[in-house]
């Protein structure tokens, strides 16, 4: 990918302000094991498990302790930002007025957002109550190393799902989806299914225009070769099938909460190729 470090307008930074419990220890060094898949892999309400956010003490916004960083990562938190922009940017032209801006929570360890408490292990997630993308940084080496999906278009289409998900709550998909789910229980798991790959398809509109030529000159992020097959590998790799074979050996459909690799890269593909809002109609019996 080519993009230049701009601004962090579309960045709150949380990472010196992680919530602790009571004791003193960061939550979940036990609980981790237990939660070590998350929601971004296998469920979506992981948060929960966590308890009440009132056995939580945390500093007050804006006492934040200093970051203790690296160069390194600083140009993560650049590139995230970059990406960010960018994103919302394509989607305020997409949507217009319907769009409303989200921004990137980067947090460690632990946070506490207005779905509930949630550690690093969940992974990056969207929460539709305070419609903010949550994403701590290590995932992104997690991503790399442990799901073997590596490049920046790997941790770009990261953030663009997850602001997949914010398009969805903007334009009331999240919602109906979770009345769909109340009115016929059976059917939440295909029901969340079809919400995930939704949202690998919205990641896939955003890529249709980023790999537009010119736009790096533009001040834009632009894609280069090799970025769609890093994205298509990413999708892939977090597919249900993939890792529930890490996990357990076994493939068990019945299971899925995100989609199978194939249904995952097929819909970004869809939303790369075609590029609009339309083409994502995963509701629509398309699979
Ligand atoms: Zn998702």
């Amino acid at each position: 990918m080519k993009w230049t470090p701009g601004s962090r307008d579309s960045i709150e930074d949380a990472r010196g302000r992680s919530p602790m419990l009571r004791a003193g220890l960061p939550i979940g060094l036990g609980g981790a094991v237990i939660l070590l898949i998350g929601s971004w892999l296998t469920g979506t309400n992981l948060f929960t498990l966590l308890g009440p956010s009132s056995d939580v003490s945390d500093s007050p916004a804006g006492d934040s302790r200093p970051v203790a960083t690296t160069p390194e990562e600083e140009k993560m938190v650049d590139f995230v930002g970059a990406v960010a922009d960018d994103l919302q940017a394509t989607w305020g032209q997409l949507l217009g007025s319907r769009y409303q801006r989200t921004k990137v929570v980067l947090f460690r360890d632990a946070v506490e957002s207005a779905c509930g408490m949630a550690e690093t292990a969940v992974g990056p997630f969207y929460c539709p109550s305070d419609n903010r993308v949550y994403l701590d940084l290590s995932f992104y080496n997690d991503l790399d190393r442990r799901f073997g999906a590596p490049g920046d278009f790997a941790q770009a289409y990261v953030l663009a799902h997850e602001v997949g998900h914010h398009i969805q709550a903007l334009l009331g998909t999240e919602a109906s989806m979770r009345a769909e789910q109340q009115r016929a229980p059976s059917q939440a798991r295909a029901l969340s299914v079809k919400l995930e790959l939704q949202a690998d398809c919205y990641a896939g509109v955003w890529g249709h225009v980023a790999r537009q030529p010119g736009r790096f000159l533009a001040g834009r992020v632009e894609l280069e070769a090799g970025d769609i097959e890093e994205g298509l590998n990413a999708a892939a790799a977090i597919g249900d099938d993939r890792l529930q074979r890490m996990q357990t050996g076994r493939v068990v459909p019945d299971s899925f909460t995100h989609g199978s690799s194939a249904q995952r890269s097929t819909w970004f593909r869809r939303g790369l190729d075609v590029g609009t809002i339309e083409s994502c109609n995963t509701f629509g019996g398309l699979q």
